[in-house]
């Protein structure tokens, strides 16, 4: 059986004897093997990374700039058998799996405009004769551990930039997922990468750790469930490391009783079941506000019926499976639990079969009606295509349901009322706000990041704040002494 090691160096290598094995979520069989890598293995990376980034600090930024323009050349002629990477190993369908890598390609085209974000900032005349600038420098070896849920979009939020400002990167990519993370170092250094700069570190908890405690490493990046993104955040901090820790969500959808409706369905059944609600921007509570309600669920429940669960090789599917056998038994439990609370079950996906696929980690859309605060599928991250709607009566109840749940990754508001969509956007306590959008995933340009448990550190993802957290701040204020005594004469101009 294959078994996937790490990429260090340009090299494909590893010393450990640990491994896990991956699987295909549609047909629940193992598909390779990957390394769960050791100190050996670390010690080798972290010498290699260091090595690299000390030369690759050194290249102008507009000679980095060209070769991240060969690298997003690449993905874009490679994407197809990208995407198929993403569909065997994560089961989500084709087409979002390509525009999920889409979503990377553009991170990777914002990190090209390199010379022009790092050209800082200048005052002239900061006292008589005194000019100041400030410069963004590189941190050194910075690292990303991310999630199974998008295993070539969330590694392309972080490494681009970091390489980027003159940092190397090591990637510790889901041990669920790994193939594109790797395969998308290959390419960086096929673009012209120097070896090293780029480093995919397989494993686990073991290996997290030793990139946490070691002294070499100047960042952390991590993007994945919230205790862990509280763990990561406190160990980084305790290490005197920067960290951006991002965590879960419950993302909130609104919809008053003045919205388009269809257009609100249409916007919940994507968010909602889209990658089987496998995503961190996924709408998984419905608030429907006053007499709006009945309508809404009966359009729901329409149209998630509708949907095609089957594997990303059937091209009229909407929705795969999900992660794995573990991920599918606790989301039936959820499902349980919601009963046993008193939620209504409107649909319920829990016996859902495909035939030829019966040990794939399959399940239909769920949705539940009369969900309630105090429930526990109402107050945890659920994490599958299970949709809860929560009605209320009026706006203030509903912004208060999003403002004091302990998530606030996203919310949306489906209103023609400017004035309620005006008060939403500025009081809602949410990292990222859609008006009639329903997943409101902020472009490569802007930042991507939540609020309260979903984000831990001081910087979102990409953009403006991908290039502070990735750089250290210098600011210089010179003055030149008279060159009068030193050489030619030279008499300042009086204007
Ligand atoms: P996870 O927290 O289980 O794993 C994420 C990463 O952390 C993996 O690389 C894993 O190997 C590592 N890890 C797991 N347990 C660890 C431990 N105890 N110590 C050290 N490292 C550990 O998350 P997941 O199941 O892969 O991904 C799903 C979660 O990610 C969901 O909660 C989802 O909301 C979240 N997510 C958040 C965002 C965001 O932008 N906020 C984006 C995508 C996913």
């Amino acid at each position: 059986m294959k078994k996937l090691l790490n990429y260090i160096n340009g090299e494909h290598i590893g010393s450990s004897s640990r491994s896990i094995e991956i699987v295909n979520p549609a047909k629940g069989e193992t598909i390779s093997q990957v390394i769960l890598s050791n100190k050996n293995d670390f010690d080798h990376c972290i010498k290699s990374s260091l090595k690299a980034q000390n030369e690759w600090a050194k290249q102008t930024p507009l000679k980095r700039s060209r070769i991240i323009a060969r690298f997003k050349e690449l993905i874009e002629k490679n994407i197809n058998s990208l995407a198929e990477l993403v569909c065997n190993e994560h089961g989500k369908t084709f087409d979002d799996a390509k525009g999920s890598i889409t979503r990377g390609l553009e991170v990777v085209e914002f990190a090209t405009g390199i010379p022009h974000l790092l050209k800082g900032e200048f005052s002239q005349n900061v006292g008589t004769n005194i000019d100041s600038w400030s410069v963004r420098q590189p941190l050194g070896v910075s690292a990303g551990i991310t999630p199974f849920n998008f295993p070539a979009m969330v590694p392309m939020w972080m490494f681009p930039i970091s390489i980027a400002c003159g940092n190397s990167f090591i990637l510790k990519p889901s041990e669920k997922n790994p193939s594109c993370s790797i395969k998308l170092a290959e390419l960086f250094v096929e673009a012209g990468l120097p070896k090293g700069v780029l480093n995919v570190l397989n494993g686990d908890k073991e290996i997290v750790d030793l990139l946490l405690e070691s002294k070499d490493i100047a960042s952390i990046s991590f993007v994945g469930s919230t205790p862990v993104a509280k763990y990561i955040y406190e160990t980084s901090a305790k290490n005197h490391k920067r960290v951006q820790s991002l965590g879960g969500a419950k993302n909130h959808l609104i919809v008053m009783p003045d919205a388009n409706i269809q257009q609100a369905t249409d916007g919940i059944i994507g968010a909602a079941y889209g990658s089987a609600g496998e995503r961190c921007m996924a709408v998984s509570v419905a608030v429907a506000v006053g007499n709006i309600a009945d309508k809404i669920v009966e359009n729901i429940k329409i149209n998630a019926e509708k949907l095609v669960v089957a594997p990303w090789t059937d091209k009229n599917s909407d929705m795969g499976p999900v992660i794995s056998k573990e991920h599918k038994g606790k989301i039936i439990e959820y499902i349980n639990y919601g009963e046993s609370e008193g939620a209504s079950l409107v649909l319920d996906g829990r016996d859902f079969k495909i035939q030829g696929y019966e040990n794939g980690f399959f399940l239909g859309p769920t949705l539940f009606d009369n969900v309630k605060k105090n429930m526990k599928i109402y107050k945890e991250e659920i994490f599958g295509p299970v949709l809860c709607v929560v009605r209320v009566s009026n706006y203030e109840e509903a912004i208060e349901l999003v403002n004091s749940h302990q998530f606030g990754n996203g919310a949306s508001i489906y209103t023609s009322d400017g004035e309620v969509s005006r008060h939403f956007t500025t009081n809602c306590k949410i990292g990222m706000v859609g008006v009639n959008v329903p997943i409101p995933v902020p472009m490569a340009f802007h930042s991507f990041g939540g609020w309260k448990e979903s984000l831990f550190g001081s910087n979102s993802m990409h953009g403006v704040e991908g290039i502070n957290f990735y750089t250290k701040l210098k600011t210089v204020t010179s003055r030149w002494p008279d060159s009068i005594n030193s050489g030619p004469e030279f008499v300042m101009p009086t204007n």
